[in-house]
């Protein structure tokens, strides 16, 4: 019997299966590889979904958690604060959009991140109602599920939601929704299930990240800014998958020029350790009381060595222009098959920076989504040493999240494992026809 299996038996006898696992059981990885149990070589272009921005492992990053560990590994902040914490948010205050003074709590998860914004927007404003997106994703924890727009996984089985939690159509061109009419509906909104007044904040990712790598057009952030600053309601910008250099940028934000009022970042921050942080105006950071927000292992030292150490690597390696050229290299590739006789299934190649996806539609003209298509294209790339996701309100998005210190070399090895698994897949679709 292979590891793998006797792994996946193991699994399935002792691991809750709400928690849904790849077939894929690390051993080790360096930089864009991955090892499994059995010695199998993967490219991982999940990266730990958005995580490995600066590589497995990257020695930068693995130094200075040795260097802290040898240190000491928790004291708590609230009980016994450290340096490298405060360095950290004075780097996050300074570098995240917004001309304006800043300050920075720091948590564990993105879900964690995503409640303590929320939390800040209440307390500042003395409001309850949140508006987030169809499509989107802000976490598993009570308050990160309602603000999700898709049902089935994230909610389904869970009870009753917060109230006073409202869902907003999100642009997406493919699908017929305008930036005029997902603004209208929010207008709509405004005017028939809530009063503005009673609005603490809109959240909106600026590229949807499970939500199929959909990108918030410029005019529509522009136009949320506008709605917020009309209705005295405080703009929340969830980075968590885009942030920390991805989309070419260190935050997607600054695509567009919008400054938020809070900034939720986590996953690429500390290169694999789990660290998030809410980063905003000074006075609405500073309106939960003393000890309202934290936690027990918030701002672990560990994970803050990871990320002061990312932020230097970041800098040091052109991280920001690296995603915008494993983008292009990606997206290229990826419109050239798309083009080609036989590929008419592939119906949508999109991206900012090294955050990548292409749709799969049964058929292109009435894009109809093919999300067994999807799963046998994943499955493909999988055999052939691949990792990549699917993503999408249908399930019908690869997306590719690699590393953006892959090296050029290995970005062609993986499109060419991409391009010879939708070859299978698509042909061999074709012909059971
Ligand atoms: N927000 C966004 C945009 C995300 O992509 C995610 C994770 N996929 C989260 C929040 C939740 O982060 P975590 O899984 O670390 O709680």
């Amino acid at each position: 019997m292979s590891v793998t299996k006797d792994l996946k038996a193991r699994r399935a006898a002792a691991v809750a299966q709400g928690v849904a696992t790849r077939g894929i059981y690390a051993e080790r990885a360096k930089n864009a590889e991955l090892w499994d149990v059995d010695g199998k070589r993967y490219l991982d272009f999940a990266a730990g979904i958005a995580v490995n921005n600066t590589g497995h492992c990257h020695p930068v990053v693995m130094q200075a958690v040795a260097e802290q560990s040898e240190k000491f590994t928790h004291t708590c902040f609230h009980v016994a604060p450290y340096e490298s914490y405060i360095r950290l948010a004075e780097r996050l205050n300074a570098a995240t959009p917004g001309d304006f003074d800043k300050k920075t709590m720091l948590v564990t998860t993105g879900a964690e991140a995503v409640e303590n914004a929320v939390k800040m927007a209440r307390a500042y404003t003395g409001r309850s109602g949140v508006i987030a997106f169809s499509g989107a994703f802000h976490g598993r924890t009570l308050m990160g599920m309602a603000l999700c727009g898709k049902v089935t996984p994230y909610k389904k089985d869970f009870g009753a939601m917060p109230p006073e939690v409202l869902h907003a159509p999100f642009p997406n061109a493919l699908y017929g929704v305008s930036v005029s009419d997902s603004l209208a509906a929010l207008d709509n909104l405004l005017r028939s299930s809530i009063d503005p007044e009673r609005v603490a904040a809109i959240i909106v990712e600026p590229v949807q990240g499970e939500g199929g790598f959909n990108i918030a057009p410029p005019e529509f952030l522009r136009g949320l800014r506008k709605v917020c600053d009309d209705n005295g309601i405080l703009l929340i910008a969830d980075e968590v998958q885009t942030g920390i250099a991805r989309t070419g940028k260190l935050f997607a934000f600054e695509h567009s020029g919008v400054a938020a009022d809070l900034v939720v970042m986590a996953k690429g921050l500390a290169g694999g350790f789990p660290l998030s942080a809410v980063t905003g105006r000074v006075d609405i950071v500073d309106a939960a009381p003393a000890g309202g927000i934290g936690g027990t292992y918030a701002g672990n030292p560990l994970a803050v060595a990871a990320a002061n150490a990312v932020l230097d690597v970041i800098d040091v390696e052109s991280l920001c222009d690296r995603a915008s050229e494993i983008g292009n290299v990606i997206q290229h590739r990826l419109n050239e098959i798309a083009q080609r006789p036989g590929m008419e299934a592939i119906g949508d190649v999109r991206g900012q920076g090294a955050m990548v996806a292409f749709e799969l539609f049964t058929d292109r003209t009435t894009k109809k989504p093919n999300a067994v298509l999807t799963q046998t294209i994943i499955a493909e790339a999988e055999a052939r040493g691949l990792i990549i996701l699917p993503c999408g309100t249908y399930g019908n998005a690869v997306r590719l999240l690699p590393p953006l210190t892959t090296p050029m070399a290995q970005v062609t090895e993986a499109l060419d494992i991409l391009e010879a698994s939708l070859e299978a897949a698509i042909y061999t679709a074709v012909a059971a026809e």
